[in-house]
């Protein structure tokens, strides 16, 4: 077994132990790994050993990566921040656009997904930490976006992602992540179930589970630590 293979089974299996420990089936939890900055190729050894949905954060490394990896049946999703002047590409690649926090995004993603291909998958990303971070709308602004864009045609309306500032602390992290889980909630009770809550990195995927996640996205424990070009 290759080194990737087997960081990808030890990644799983602490998936499958935190869901476990949660009361939760396995399967309610979904592994995508973050590709971001890793060569195809090792996205082809991912697949391999069984991975089939990949996440990437960049507009131009998803569509080369795109092409080059043509032949496989991945399921792209797009992680990072989004830019309107790059969102046909995305609306043309990806199965699933996880950061979308604003609704002009949503709208050219809509407008803009190809019509031969099913509905793009979005979840809507919110900003648990306060000033701590940029990106994410506000928690009391995700009701509305949510019912705004599950309006639009060629998109469907999925759940809502968060990425909480790094803390050493279990019980701020467990409060971030409860936010997003209200949210869900919230939203249930008023007619709108989201099947989808994207929350979970490398460092804090057990905690994830716990608190509900059904989907962490995973770079660093799966394909080694980042080397960014200077
Ligand atoms: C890079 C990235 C990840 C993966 O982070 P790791 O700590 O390497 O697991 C997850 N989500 C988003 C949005 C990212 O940008």
């Amino acid at each position: 077994m290759t080194q990737l293979a087997q960081a990808l089974q030890q990644v799983r299996s602490k998936l499958d132990a935190a869901a476990q420990a949660a009361g939760r089936p396995a399967q309610d939890v979904q592994l995508l790994a973050v590709s971001k900055t890793f060569p195809a190729a090792a996205i082809r050894e991912a697949y391999a050993a069984g991975q089939r949905a990949f996440g990437e954060n960049y507009v131009q490394e998803l569509q080369s990566k795109c092409r080059e990896l043509a032949d496989l049946a991945i399921e792209w999703h797009f992680i990072g921040p989004l830019q309107s002047n790059k969102s046909r590409i995305v609306a043309e690649l990806a199965h699933w656009v996880h950061s979308v926090d604003r609704l002009k995004i949503a709208e050219r993603l809509s407008a803009q997904r190809p019509a031969a291909l099913s509905a793009l998958n979005v979840c809507i990303q919110v900003n648990v930490s306060g000033e701590d971070s940029k990106s994410g709308c506000a928690p009391q602004d995700a009701p509305a976006l949510l019912r705004a864009v599950a309006a639009l045609p060629g998109l469907r309306v999925r759940g809502l992602m968060c990425i909480p500032e790094p803390t050493p602390d279990p019980a701020l992290l467990a409060a971030r992540f409860a936010v997003l889980r209200q949210l869900q909630q919230q939203m249930a009770a008023e007619g709108m179930p989201l099947d989808t809550l994207s929350m979970g990195m490398s460092a804090d995927m057990a905690q994830a589970v716990a608190a509900g996640s059904s989907m962490v996205r995973v770079g660093t424990a799966i394909f080694g630590a980042r080397h960014y070009p200077a």
